[in-house]
């Protein structure tokens, strides 16, 4: 038989990510497009247009509402490495917990929790200079404040496009998972506590900001990808540079110990591929190796991420 020309080797490759994506909320793709990548390449990527809405389970919940909530009332906070239930008890131990006596959610004497409460107080408390009128809050937005006919379309390289230096993820995000969700980069910690504000992630490890709706800052056990065939580790999304995004563990329970700086290593048969971060890190990938394509709010945007501020 014949080489397989470059087009039925990316219907093929187009076959096999239609597949991946099955259980995502998909309203058009994937198909083939023209892009250009953060590093100026222009080359082939695949673009799919998804609702961020994941099919297996409904968001929420992120802030208690009083400090004698158990922790089901409340998603998850992330601090030095490690995962808080965001119960009562932790609103309430702020002060304590960050050394700081200005932390004060709740009031005094009812144990009534500050919470954002409507799609304007959600925008002005989840920009990044929080309006200051939002100091000390539980800080939320729900998946209703989005528009009904919201979407998230990602474009990313068929074949990565290895870079010199790594890239950072804050600007394009770390990749898409499987349930169609973006992974996102890391979420902006240290501004949202500067503002006394705590920012829940759900116990999936999502939240919905106005611009992007639902999406992940930490990858749980929420995802579950499909063994691979070689039995390594299971693939739960595709980074924005291309490469594969696998489980934190490995399929015999081990961490791999052999990690780059971004969290990747290369294995003979599936090649070079990224383990999603601790859940407790705020790094699903820590940067991208290779060049990043878009993640765009409007379908029809043609992709140059070369275009778009890269921020630090
Ligand atoms: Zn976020
Ligand atoms: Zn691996």
């Amino acid at each position: 038989m014949a080489t397989p020309s470059l087009a039925d080797t990316q219907s093929d490759q187009l076959h096999s990510i239609g597949h991946f994506f099955e259980n995502a909320n998909v309203v058009s793709g994937p198909e083939i497009v023209d892009c250009t990548l953060s590093g100026g390449t222009q080359t082939k990527c695949f673009s799919i247009t998804v609702k961020a809405d994941p099919k297996s389970y409904t968001p929420g919940p992120w802030c208690p509402t009083s400090i004698d909530d158990t922790a089901e009332k409340g998603g998850i906070w992330l601090k030095d490495g490690t995962v808080h239930d965001v119960d009562g008890a932790f609103i309430s131990g702020l002060a304590t917990m960050y050394d700081d006596e200005e932390w004060q959610l709740f009031d005094e004497a009812t144990g009534k929790i500050r919470v954002t409460d409507s799609k304007a107080a959600c925008e002005a408390a989840a920009r990044p200079d929080v309006d200051p009128e939002f100091n000390n809050y539980c800080v939320q937005c729900l998946p209703e404040y989005m528009p009904d006919d919201a979407t998230m379309t990602y474009v990313i390289p068929l074949e990565p496009q290895r870079t010199w230096r790594t890239n950072p993820t804050n600007a394009s995000g770390s990749g898409v998972a499987n349930n169609g969700i973006r992974l996102d980069g890391p979420a902006p910690v240290d501004d949202i506590l500067a503002a006394h504000t705590i920012a829940p992630f759900d116990d999936c490890g999502g939240h919905v900001n106005p611009h992007v709706g639902y999406h992940y800052h930490a990858v749980t056990d929420c995802l579950t990808g499909a063994e691979t065939a070689t039995g390594h580790a299971s693939q739960i999304g595709i980074a924005m540079d291309g490469y594969g995004i696998f489980d934190n563990l490995l399929s015999d329970g081990s961490g791999a110990d052999d990690l780059d700086k971004c969290g990747g290593h290369e294995t003979e048969t599936l090649g070079y591929h990224y383990h999603a971060g601790d859940a407790g890190s705020n790094a699903i990938v820590s940067c991208l190796r290779a060049e990043a394509g878009c993640a765009l709010e409007d379908p029809n945007q043609v992709c140059d991420a070369s275009a778009r501020p890269q921020r630090p």
